[in-house]
């Protein structure tokens, strides 16, 4: 099998002054995941790298430079996926890890449980090797002035802090990657510091099996970003993948996938996926989503269009 690796870096309406940005960031993942591939690891090692190098990146919802929660700290939730044998490792409300995505792999890795929260989960990533930072090196100074600037408006009623979902006003910058390696064996994960203001101790969609992620190798490797309550209710990344099982090719199953969070639930978002036999599928309904893709051909860039 030929590997394949596509990644994302959130759906919005992204200015135009923020592209370079997105576009330096999915670049430099892709190349770490696809060195992880090209070295003979595996399609979990090479989701892992690339999503580790997006939340080492203050661009993007994920790791460093997060949205902040209503009371100014970083929550950040994160899941990785195995195809081959579906072992899981989701992480969510963490405050002191700069990588969830590396604790969510140590879950995958090492616990015999599937999700771990808050505190038990940092004591747990501790345990096995990582360190635990103080929250305040995960928060750079965009996103105070972000939430001081969303809870002023939110206070004077504007209706735009309603999250009624509107692709426009609200950035979805969650990351994400699905990849298949020489073994034909598919994984799936996203990292995010979930929405702007939420409430702490809310989790999104991102790091929930079958919301905003899912790998089997019997269906498909998906990974979502946007909105996170409307995806999480649809469980949006397994009906995707399903429809892949189902005989559906990935393209289509993304594009039907954006228009059943837009018509059942009036959701806006974006979606990656991969079927076993490389195929694959991106949609969005959003105005603009920052998207990679690396193979043996090249590699492949975009943001402001579809692939
Ligand atoms: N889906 C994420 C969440 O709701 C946010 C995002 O994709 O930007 O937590």
């Amino acid at each position: 099998m030929k590997p394949i690796l596509l990644i994302h870096g959130g759906a919005w309406a992204m200015p135009d002054d923020a592209i370079a940005a997105h576009e330096n960031g999915i670049a430099a993942a892709l190349e770490a995941g696809w060195s992880a591939l090209s070295r003979g690891g595996s399609s979990v090692d090479a989701v892992e790298a690339a999503i580790t190098v997006m939340e080492d990146d203050d661009t993007f919802d994920a790791g460093r430079g997060s949205f902040l929660t209503r009371d100014g700290r970083v929550q950040l939730d994160a899941l990785l996926m195995n195809g081959a044998n579906l072992r899981s490792g989701g992480v969510a409300c963490v405050e002191r890890l700069r990588n969830p995505i590396q604790a969510a792999r140590l879950v995958l890795d090492k616990s015999p449980h599937v999700y771990f929260v808050g505190t038990g989960a940092e004591r747990f990533a501790r345990q096995n090797g990582m360190d635990l930072i103080d929250n305040t090196e995960l928060i750079v100074p965009r996103e105070r002035d972000r939430l001081m600037a969303f809870q002023r408006a939110e206070a004077a009623g504007h209706p735009d802090t309603t999250f009624s979902g509107s692709p426009t006003e609200h950035s979805h910058d969650t990351v994400g990657a699905v990849a298949i390696d020489a073994n034909g064996n598919l994984a799936a994960g996203t990292s995010t510091g979930g929405t702007l203001s939420k409430a702490p101790g809310r989790v999104g969609d991102s790091s929930l099996i079958g919301c905003g992620c899912y790998a089997d190798n019997l269906s498909a490797a998906v990974s979502l970003t946007g909105w996170g309550e409307p995806i999480m209710k649809l469980v949006l990344g397994k009906w995707a993948v399903d429809r892949v099982a189902a005989g559906h090719n990935p393209q289509d199953a993304a594009t039907a996938a954006i228009e059943y969070l837009h018509t059942r639930l009036g959701g806006h978002g974006g979606i990656i996926l991969l079927g076993p036999d490389g195929r694959i599928g991106l949609a969005h309904n959003t105005p603009r989503m920052a998207w990679g893709l690396a193979s043996h051909e090249g590699r492949q860039l975009g943001i402001t269009r579809n692939i």
